[in-house]
């Protein structure tokens, strides 16, 4: 996605500002007499320990306000590496003050205070959990709805337990104001996990969608369709996301982004096409015409003013096509006339998407389609291979040109096109790109 500089100075401001709240409420007020260095330095590990493990629940929480600028899918890459480090924090924090004063074994002792020994090591036990589950979900052929529900559930335990041991501990939180303090701050993001786990898809319940088509179509995929039942619709921006379930309650394990491809114009009805990549995407074809539908969005940065005359040039691979055709929709829908050039890589032919639209739109456009195959037909006269930077030069005539580039695709095109517009020294606010795999 495109990031702007100030807002991502801004952004990580309040992040850091709010991660070390629960270490400088501790130290600001009331603070006690100093201790040997080591239990100190343990001790604060622990505060930014849960510091960062609450601000990852509000960084995962799909809240727009927190994700505007800097993006969902960014969010989530800093979500995953913050939960490493928090992970750390919370080993380092005992280990520390064991090193330093090894009496701290006690807390662990289940002879001494039976309810603290076990919530200390289940936090232990959990977070580790929370970390392998996450990193190693594929090889443990944990289903993504399961972990899903089960990395929800994790972080509410290991977020109120840790804020439990903070208070109780009552060294740095010995006095009232800074308990206080402390359960709000802390207590705020477990508000906003219920929130998205449990007010949100209540909340949806308002605006519930009907499916009026579900039909397979070429590229090994399925077409969907969804009209808004007796509400005005979702506002989107051309190449927004938003997250689907199917079925006759909105709290279901079964929620999946898909990038809508409609034109942005009819907020009523929104197109969908999903790949058929696992479980949930191969069912959908069988999904009956009038089934309830539910839709969680708009999200996502990776968009184009359809109205602006910044010209563009749009690289997608596969099904990153779907909100590359959104954007060029809701150009045809606004006769736009900036420059357009799209380059498409796909397998084969019979994987291409939208290939009789993709010739209407680019004789309704200032529009060049590229179609790129990996393995093409005999017949085939047009480009084979990948799409790398020489592809991009050779179809970029005039060294003057300054288009936006909107990338979206399966991981090793997406490398390489951006790797290429660094080579070309292309600015960064010039680069947007959108990636399907976020977990
Ligand atoms: C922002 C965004 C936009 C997307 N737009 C489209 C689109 O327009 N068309 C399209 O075909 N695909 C799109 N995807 C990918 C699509 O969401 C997954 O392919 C789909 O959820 C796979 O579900 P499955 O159960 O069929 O497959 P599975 O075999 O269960 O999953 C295949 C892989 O998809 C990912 N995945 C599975 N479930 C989810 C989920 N609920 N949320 C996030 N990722 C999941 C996992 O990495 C998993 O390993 C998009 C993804 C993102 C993040």
């Amino acid at each position: 996605m495109r990031i702007r500089y100030r807002t991502l100075t801004a952004w990580l401001g309040v992040y850091f500002f709010l991660t070390l709240l629960p270490m400088g409420l501790a130290l600001i007020f009331d603070r006690p007499p100093a201790r040997a260095l080591g239990i100190e330095i343990g001790a604060l590990l622990g505060m930014l320990g849960l510091g960062v493990l609450a601000m990852q629940l509000v960084i995962s929480g799909r809240h727009p306000w927190f994700a505007r600028g800097v993006g969902q899918d960014n969010l989530l890459q800093f979500h995953r590496q913050m939960g490493l480090f928090a992970w750390l924090l919370v080993l380092a924090h005992p280990i520390t003050l064991l090193i330093a004063e090894p009496d701290f074994l006690e807390f662990l002792h289940p002879g001494d205070e039976l309810l603290r020994a076990i919530s200390l090591s289940a936090l232990l036990v959990a977070t580790t959990l929370l970390i392998v589950t996450s990193l190693w979900r594929i090889n443990m052929k944990l289903q993504y709805e399961w972990w899903r529900a089960l990395h929800g559930l994790l972080a509410l335990f290991v977020v109120s337990t840790g804020l439990g041991h903070a208070l109780m501990v009552s060294h740095y939180t010995a006095g009232w104001p800074v308990k206080i303090a402390l359960a709000v701050a802390v207590g705020a993001a477990l508000l906003l996990l219920i929130d998205s786990r449990v007010l949100r898809p209540w909340r949806l319940k308002g605006r519930p969608w009907t499916v009026a088509k579900a039909e397979q179509i070429d590229g090994d995929a399925t077409r969907l369709v969804l009209d808004a039942d007796n509400h005005k619709g979702t506002p989107f921006a051309p190449g927004q996301y938003a997250w689907i379930t199917l079925g006759d309650t909105p709290f279901s394990l079964q929620q999946h982004p898909f990038s809508i491809h409609s034109d942005a114009h009819n907020p009523a009805r929104l197109e969908f096409t999903a790949k058929h990549a696992g479980d949930f995407t191969r069912s959908l074809s069988d999904v009956k015409t009038g089934t309830r539908a539910w839709v969680e969005g708009p999200y996502g940065v990776f968009t184009l003013d359809p109205s602006s005359d910044q010209d563009a040039v749009l690289v997608a691979g596969g099904v990153g096509i779907a909100p590359i055709i959104s954007m060029l929709r809701s150009c045809a829908a606004e006769k736009s006339r900036k420059k357009l050039l799209l380059l498409y890589a796909n397998s084969d032919r019979a994987s291409v998407l939208f290939w009789d639209e993709l010739e209407t739109l680019s004789e309704q456009l200032n529009l060049r389609v590229v179609h790129v195959l990996e393995d093409p037909p005999e017949d085939w006269t047009g480009e084979e291979g990948l799409i790398d930077g020489e592809l991009m030069d050779k179809y970029q005539d005039s060294s003057s040109y300054n288009p936006d580039y909107f990338v979206c695709g399966p991981p090793p095109l997406m490398n390489s096109v951006e790797s290429a517009l660094r080579d070309r020294r292309v600015p960064l606010h010039r680069i947007n790109s959108e990636r399907f795999n976020l977990v």
